[in-house]
């Protein structure tokens, strides 16, 4: 019919997810649920974010250590240096290695305010360069660092940010993973630049389901994170439809996806926000399934909740 014919074999991407440590009780319900509905999938890693100024330490630390003991997925734990010191830092980077912990994601961090200016120096590591340098002195962990396709806010200019990008790479990093961003471009234009620097190493797109279109905004004027028109657009009208909004923020991170596979970008790190039927809805539609272990104990517990109520 001259039409050209549909792609069915596209790759299945590599994906991880990040989830954000709960501060109370009902929060860590939900997490606990968000990550036995995901782990099926058999994500690479799943990370486990720490709160600004190390806010959420305690939190942080449990559920990786508990990821660990618990499940068989492979956690990621982000550590800040911010405002803490040399001592605390490496303590706790040990921990994680004597628990089985092998993968940081190592962040400089920010103060709690969320301001994106230099933090006050507490005798730490001051960059997160010199805390990948750090954890590579304690142990040979596979570290990943965060790299900032529209520059990071603080930067003196997108050349000297991605000197430091180079910087922590040289220092023993192994990846990075990107600020989330929403026009494809954005990040085929940094990546063409980490390429013409020398960069190596693997850069991860960060994707952010947009499931609260006035958070993100809000956060990502914060972050120096550019919205566009389009997107506005999209979610213009949708503030008391909950179940449209997710159907919009599925389809845009899906296209914003296989835009970059296009690309051959074929590995992504998914927010989740701790909200798992709109990652399980992305990772679907990709091309995601449980195996067929995880799928039978899922069966299982289904028929032992059955049996209960
Ligand atoms: P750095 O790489 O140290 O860079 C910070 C700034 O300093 C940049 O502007 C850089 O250009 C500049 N700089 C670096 N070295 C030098 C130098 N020697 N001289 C002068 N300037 C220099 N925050 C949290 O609190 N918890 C989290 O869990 C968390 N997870 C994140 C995950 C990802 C994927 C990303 C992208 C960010 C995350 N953040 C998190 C946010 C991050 O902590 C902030 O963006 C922070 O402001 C910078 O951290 P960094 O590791 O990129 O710092």
């Amino acid at each position: 019919n001259g039409l050209p014919s549909r792609r069915f074999d596209t790759p299945m991407p590599v994906m991880s997810f990040e989830f954000v440590p709960p501060g109370t009780r009902m929060m860590a319900q939900r997490l606990w649920r968000c990550i036995r509905y995901l782990a099926p999938l058999s994500p690479r890693f799943v990370s486990v974010t720490y709160g600004a100024g190390g806010t959420t330490r305690t939190g942080t630390v449990s559920t990786v250590l508990r990821l660990k003991r618990e499940t068989d997925l492979v956690p990621a734990a982000h550590l800040t240096c911010t405002g803490a010191t040399r001592r605390d830092v490496d303590d706790l980077a040990r921990r994680y290695w004597a628990a089985g912990v092998r993968h940081i994601v190592a962040l400089r961090g920010d103060p709690p305010t969320g301001s994106a200016d230099d933090p006050p120096q507490s005798g730490g590591y001051a960059y997160a360069s010199d805390l990948v340098a750090g954890l590579r002195r304690i142990a040979d962990f596979e570290i990943s660092v965060a790299a900032y396709p529209e520059t990071h806010p603080a930067a003196l200019s997108p050349q000297a940010d991605l000197d430091n990008l180079k910087r922590k790479l040289d220092a023993g990093a192994t990846r990075a993973i990107t600020q989330y961003f929403f026009d494809a471009e954005t990040y085929l234009r940094f990546f063409d630049r980490c390429l013409a620097a020398g960069i190596t190493a693997p850069i991860i797109p960060g994707i952010m389901p947009v499931s609260d279109y006035g958070q993100i905004a809000r956060f990502s004027a914060l972050c120096g994170v550019t919205v566009p028109d389009w997107l506005t657009h999209l979610f213009e009208g949708t503030v008391e439809n909950p179940e449209l909004r997710r159907i919009i923020a599925s389809i845009v991170a899906v296209e914003q996806i296989r835009t970059l596979q296009a690309y051959g970008i074929n590995e992504f790190h998914i927010s989740t926000l701790n909200r798992s039927d709109l990652t399980y809805a992305i990772a679907h539609i990709l091309g995601a399934r449980p195996t067929e272990q995880h799928a039978a104990d899922n069966r299982l517990q289904c028929s032992e909740t059955a049996e209960i109520t």
